[in-house]
């Protein structure tokens, strides 16, 4: 009986300490999620960068007024180690646009250049028009079919709460000038991947192979694209005369602006949290991705003052995402002996819609820690969701090289609409909304900071 008792007890006074400490932080977290639902930081720190500083194009000066703002506010907000990783990219100009149907229609169709495209020769171009239902109908036309001719790639994109439409409709804008130009055509005009109907065109990156002449590449608003479809039904051979100033520049500056929270016991595991500083340049950013910046950072800030969690939280805001992930991939090549530290991923950009999905990227046998997380933040509306998480834009390419991940998933029903057109501003975004994603990260964060035993990749599967 004594022998029993010896060995029992000392296991039940473990057993009863870890739940001690599980109820204490499902009760921190509720404490976290009520300050952050009363706190006006985030909305006041969105305020503050798009009013401020306005659009940020990665590489210019205003990008550069992005990270020199952040510094200060992060400064201001009393975090540690505060500093900027620079790093250098290839620089981009939009330049002027003209779209201009020809006679007998004669007529301006609204457009705009994709991000990292040339421009066209001085004088514009001017052509007929073949156009492609969908991207599949591009892919399935033959070689040389294009030559002299402008492609137009247009097509739909669905509506969805979780963004999947953009990756379907994605691949017209993505690589449709290399698969045009693959096949002859001297430019290439794409349906805006957006689900609005209005006549904003949709800006965003767009990419060239090196097997192929590099092209001019446009965005026609989506009713435009409409109008165009109806021209071409009218007058099959109908010319274009296409003109663009866009330009690639040298080497320019950019940069990660980092800051943390130093953790109490464990200071070298380290749970990183991502926003990208830069915007297009045709909007202040106010949800791509001026949101995120102020979700994770006003997060962060009512956790200093709440109090000191057990792991570091390493804030990275992250410079030229939109021109293809080139801080992240900066960060990756400065940090890439140090990736064991990093104990979680999670970023935020996808607008300022509410989270309504918590998407693993962890290993199975943490699976019942993250569920404890996720109960918390039911009360949220948060749901447990997929185990396919790879943490956000930024961060994917360091979940990509084994880091744990966890997306917090918010509802993009309308983040499409406006999504990199002029209208990505501040008063579309809902206040309540954006405290509800202020809340989740704070007690988020501080639940995963703070958890016994912390997190392995998926790679750890058992
Ligand atoms: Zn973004």
């Amino acid at each position: 009986m004594i022998r029993l008792f010896s060995f029992v007890l000392p296991l039940v006074l473990i057993l009863s300490a870890t739940n001690a400490k599980a109820d204490q932080l499902e009760k921190q977290a509720n404490e976290l999620i009520d300050i952050a639902l009363q706190s006006k930081l985030s909305w006041q720190l969105l305020e503050s960068l798009t009013t401020e500083v306005g659009p940020r194009l990665a590489g210019t000066e205003a990008e550069k007024r992005a990270r020199d703002w952040a510094v200060i506010k992060l400064t201001d907000l009393g975090f540690n180690n505060i500093h900027v990783e620079d790093f250098t990219m290839t620089g981009w100009e939009r330049g002027m646009i003209s779209v201009q149907v020809g006679a007998p229609y004669s007529q301006p169709l609204t457009a705009i250049a994709l991000g990292k495209s040339i421009g066209t020769p001085v004088g514009g171009i001017n052509a007929p028009v073949v156009r492609f239902a969908d991207f599949p109908a591009l892919l399935a036309a033959e070689e040389s079919s294009l030559i002299g001719k402008i492609a137009f790639l247009d097509g739909t994109m669905t509506r969805t709460q979780d963004g999947s439409g953009y990756g379907l409709a994605g691949p017209r804008r993505w690589t449709g000038a290399a698969e045009a130009s693959r096949r002859g055509a001297i430019a290439v005009l794409v349906r805006s991947v957006g689900t609005d109907t209005g006549r904003n065109p949709h800006t965003g990156g767009t990419s060239y192979s090196d097997d192929a002449p590099h092209i001019p590449a446009a965005a026609l608003s989506s009713t435009d694209a409409d109008q165009l479809a109806r021209l071409l039904a009218l007058k099959p051979e109908l010319q274009v005369h296409f003109t663009q100033t866009s330009r690639i520049l040298g080497d320019v500056p950019s940069g990660n602006v980092i800051a943390e929270i130093t953790g109490s016991k464990y200071p070298d595991e380290i749970i990183l949290i991502g926003a990208h500083l830069d915007s297009w340049d045709n909007s202040p950013g106010a949800q791509d991705d001026g949101s995120g910046v102020a979700i994770v950072t006003a997060a962060a800030k009512i956790i200093t003052d709440y109090g000191q969690p057990e792991r570091t939280i390493r804030l990275v805001l992250f410079g030229a995402e939109e021109q293809g992930l080139l801080g992240a991939r900066a960060y990756l090549a400065a940090h890439k002996d140090n990736l064991s530290q990093i104990m979680m991923v999670s970023e935020s950009d996808f607008g300022a819609g509410r989270v309504w999905r918590m998407d693993t990227g962890i290993a199975k046998a943490d699976e019942p820690k993250a569920d404890r997380i996720q109960a918390v933040l039911a009360r949220l509306g948060v749901t447990k969701g997929l185990r396919t998480a790879n943490g956000g834009p930024d961060v994917s390419v360091l979940s990509a090289a084994g880091v744990p991940a966890i997306s917090l998933k918010q509802d993009g029903w309308n983040y499409f609409d406006i999504h990199h057109t002029p209208n990505d501003t501040l008063d579309k975004v809902d206040p309540a909304d954006l405290a509800q994603n202020t809340a989740v990260y704070a007690a988020y964060i501080w639940m995963i900071a703070n958890i016994e035993g912390g997190f392995q990749p998926p790679s750890k599967q058992n």
